[in-house]
C-alpha cells in the first residue's frame, strides 16, 4: 500500500478506525472520512499519513466536493473502503417511513455516492479497487433488522453490478460481510436491550464470540490490495462462520 491514497468512510470508529490503521501501517496515506469530525481527527492524528476528511455520506454532492479535493490534494485515489453504517434494532412493523429513510440513505445510498465520486478518479488512473461493508444480515437476514438487511443486501447486488461494469478500467468491486463484531454500534445495541439477540447470534457462530475490528480491517486491506488482482464482484463473510457459501 506504499503510498497508494486510500479513503476509509466511517474512519472514526469501530470497524472504520481499524481499517484506518491497517492501511497506515501498510503505507498508505489515508483519508479518514466520517460525519463525526472531532472522531475523525482523533484517528487521523493517531496514524502517520492520515488526514480527516469531514463528510456525511447521505450528502451525495458534499462526498463529491470532498472526494475531489482529496483527489487534486494527492494526485488521485487508489482504494475506496466504504465503512460507514448505522442501524437500530426494532421489529420491521415499528419501523416509520422516516427510520426507513435513514438507514437507506447511510447504508445504500452512502456507498452509491461514495462510490459515484471516486469512480471517475480510478477511471483517470487506470485502476483501483473498491471494498463496501456490507453485513451478514445482507444474506441471510437479521431478525430486528429488517431495513438494514434489504441495504445490506443491496450493497451486495449493487457491488456486484459494479464489478462488471468497471472491470474493464482496472477496478476491482468487493465485498465483506461481518457478523457480529464488538464495535460501539454493537455495544449500543446490547445497552438498549438486545444482548439476548446478540448471545443467540454469537450461539448460532461456529467460532463462538464477538469478531474485532481488526478482522475485519485484514479483510479489507486484503481484498483492496494486489494480492487479490484476480478477485472482483465477491462477498466474504467475516463471521466466524455464521453464514457459509
Ligand atoms: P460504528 O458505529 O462503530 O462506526 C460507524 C461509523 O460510521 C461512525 O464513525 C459514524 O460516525 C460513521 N457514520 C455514520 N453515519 C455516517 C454518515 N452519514 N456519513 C459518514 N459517516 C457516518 O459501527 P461499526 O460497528 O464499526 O460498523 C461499521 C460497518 O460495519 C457498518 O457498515 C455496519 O453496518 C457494518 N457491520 C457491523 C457489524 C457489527 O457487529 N459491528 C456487523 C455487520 C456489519
Amino acid at each position: 500500500m506504499n503510498d497508494k491514497v486510500v479513503l476509509v468512510t466511517g474512519g472514526a470508529s469501530g470497524i472504520g478506525a481499524a481499517t484506518v490503521a491497517a492501511f497506515a501501517e501498510a503505507g498508505a496515506v489515508v483519508g479518514v472520512c466520517d460525519i463525526d469530525e472531532a472522531g475523525a481527527e482523533r484517528v487521523a492524528s493517531a496514524h502517520e499519513g492520515a488526514f480527516a476528511v469531514p463528510m456525511d455520506v447521505t450528502d451525495a454532492a458534499g462526498v463529491k466536493a470532498a472526494v475531489d479535493d482529496v483527489a487534486s490534494a494527492h494526485g488521485g485515489i487508489d482504494v475506496l473502503a466504504n465503512v460507514a453504517g448505522w442501524d437500530r434494532v426494532m421489529p420491521f412493523v415499528e419501523t416509520d417511513p422516516e427510520f426507513w429513510d435513514r438507514v437507506i440513505a447511510i447504508n445504500y445510498r452512502g456507498i452509491l455516492a461514495t462510490c459515484h465520486a471516486v469512480i471517475p478518479h480510478m477511471v483517470a488512473r487506470g485502476g483501483g479497487a473498491i471494498v463496501n461493508t456490507a453485513s451478514e444480515a445482507g444474506r441471510n437476514g437479521s431478525s430486528g433488522e429488517a431495513v438494514y438487511s434489504g441495504t445490506k443486501g443491496g450493497v451486495i447486488a449493487f457491488s456486484k453490478a459494479l464489478a462488471r461494469e468497471v472491470a474493464r478500467h482496472g477496478i476491482r468491486v468487493n465485498v465483506v460481510a461481518p457478523g457480529l463484531v464488538d464495535t460501539p454500534l454493537l455495544q449500543g445495541m446490547i445497552s438498549e436491550g438486545h444482548g439476548r439477540l446478540m448471545e443467540a447470534i454469537v450461539k448460532a457462530t461456529p467460532i463462538r464470540r464477538f469478531g474485532r475490528p481488526e478482522e475485519v480491517a485484514e479483510a479489507i486491506l486484503f481484498l483492496a490490495s494486489d494480492r487479490a488482482s484476480f478477485i472482483t464482484g465477491q462477498t466474504l463473510g467475516v463471521s466466524g462462520g455464521l453464514v457459509m457459501g
